[in-house]
């Protein structure tokens, strides 16, 4: 018998009661603006912003529109310039080019090793040519995080790190976002928790936390945030940093509060469900697992392997297979970007130069989501799935 995987690759959980019941409670008084609060009120967006500061050690939180905001918005508040180049990967998803593409400056990309994180001796070639890098931990994988600070701090490059897929991961016990100047997360549907859109920044840096906040549209009322600096430091920045609106608002934040002091349940069921594929697929003739560096703590909310070296043709045969079979695989190394998957040469708003050792990696690159509403058996069937039909192909 032909086992068949009937599960949806794009089905999240439902959102918890406690999320809706608090959300029903917004609607009901009608509140939604951050900054509608009545006499005492503190509000849930400000609350937000003090509750993830708090559980991420940052001092500063800005609650945003979108992941990609935060990241457009980060590089503002560090000053990025028209014409500016910013270092950042190779293997990402298309808002983190375009990100530095909102703000007028020119994405510099650096190559992917095959643990599927920034290449840093491209980067240790390319440091000089900016003062910015967004890093992106696509995926959830995490570079050598130490050594990749060392580098930057002592090229005085300013890191701002994309974790929409690093949410809830640590490395060296240090969690993801605290390494870099500014942390940015996305709270898009796909992602570790659920507003539909929404984005959060932290920092530790006073007079980035400041300029964040005017940017996203605070106005004046800077003070009703909980998670911010002081007055004085709005003082310096707020007749010279413009509002670039892109605010949270209550609703979203009221179904994030619970999500997010859910989190790290989540993080250990996502893990459960990584490690039962990476096992099932362990030891397929010509599949590659990207092994996980000690130190890291990742968030198995997706998984990748590598067909290295394979041809297109086989590749699409092996997708083909197994989406018969109900198994969605996404593929890096397709010649069109399709889905959400595109490669740094598709993005033609920027001059790339080729990365052949990259280009490598990236051709060989399946990816797969792992919602939380598939049951540990689910990935024991679909593990079981890809090794018969990447064997199938692998042997033919
Ligand atoms: C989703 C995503 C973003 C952007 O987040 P949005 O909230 O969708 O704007 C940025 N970087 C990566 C790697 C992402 O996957």
């Amino acid at each position: 018998m032909t086992e068949i995987f009937t599960g949806s690759f794009t089905q999240q959980e439902p959102i918890p009661d406690e999320a809706i019941e608090a959300a029903l409670t917004v609607l009901r008084h009608g509140r939604l603006h951050r900054y509608n609060v009545t006499p005492g009120e503190l509000g849930e967006t400000a609350l937000l912003e003090q509750e993830f500061a708090a559980q991420m050690g940052a001092k500063y939180c800005l609650a945003v529109s979108s992941g990609g905001y935060a990241l457009a918005t980060a590089l503002r508040a560090v000053g990025v310039q028209p014409g500016d180049a910013v270092l950042t990967n190779a293997f990402t998803l298309a808002p983190v080019p375009g990100a530095i593409a909102s703000v007028g400056a020119r994405p510099v990309f650096v190559g992917v090793t095959d643990g599927l994180t920034i290449d840093l001796d491209d980067l240790a070639v390319k440091l000089d040519q900016a003062r910015v890098l967004m890093l992106s931990h696509m995926r959830g994988h995490l570079c050598d995080m130490d050594r990749l600070m060392q580098m930057c701090d002592a090229a005085g490059v300013i890191v701002i790190e994309d974790c929409a897929h690093t949410m809830g991961a640590a490395w060296k016990g240090q969690l993801s976002g605290r390494q870099g100047a500014i942390g940015c997360y996305s709270c898009q549907t796909y992602k570790h928790v659920n507003s539909g859109e929404g984005g959060l920044l932290i920092t530790d840096d006073e007079e980035l936390a400041a300029k964040a906040t005017m940017l996203s549209g605070s106005y004046m009322l800077y003070e009703r945030h909980l998670a911010a600096p002081g007055p004085e430091v709005f003082e310096r920045i707020k007749y010279t940093t413009p509002n670039v609106s892109g605010r949270m608002d209550n609703l979203r934040a009221a179904i994030l509060r619970p999500q997010l002091r859910d989190l790290e349940r989540q993080v250990q069921r996502w893990n459960e469900r990584y490690v039962e594929i990476e096992t099932g697929l362990r030891g397929t003739p010509g599949l590659t697992i990207v092994e996980r560096p000690e130190g890291e703590i990742y968030v198995g909310s997706s998984i990748q392997f590598l067909l290295l070296d394979w041809s297109s043709e086989r590749i699409a045969e092996v997708i083909g297979r197994c989406g018969a079979r109900g198994v969605e695989l996404k593929w890096f190394g397709g010649a069109e970007p399709t889905g959400f998957t595109s490669r740094y040469d598709s993005w033609r708003y920027v001059d790339s130069t080729p990365l052949p050792a990259s280009d490598r990696v990236l051709a060989g690159i399946m990816d797969m989501r792992v919602p939380l509403t598939f049951s540990v058996e689910d990935c024991r069937l679909i593990a079981r799935i890809i090794r018969v039909e990447v064997g199938a192909v692998f042997q033919s």
